[in-house]
């Protein structure tokens, strides 16, 4: 998984995912569900695949999305 960094209308600074589709698979059918911080671009387990504002244990920030709520987002980029 590589990521890349986004600018939203706001001018806030996200990095977000960039995923194969199989490894958008495993995601979507894979037994764990990983989490995504938008601010640092840690990645989370064990986060629900529609977790929204979870906090961050590695940056502080309330910015942990689920990897599904993220395409639903449109900020999960799929190669
Ligand atoms: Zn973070």
């Amino acid at each position: 998984m590589t990521t890349k960094t986004i600018v939203s209308d706001k001018g806030n600074k996200y990095i977000v995912p960039v995923v194969s589709s199989e490894e958008m698979e495993q995601i979507m059918f894979g037994m764990d569900s990983p989490g995504w911080c938008l601010t640092c671009g840690e990645e989370v387990d064990g986060v629900e695949p529609d977790a929204r504002k979870y906090l961050c244990e590695c940056c502080g920030e309330r910015k942990v999305y689920g990897m599904e709520e993220l395409l639903t987002m449109g900020v999960l980029i799929i190669k």
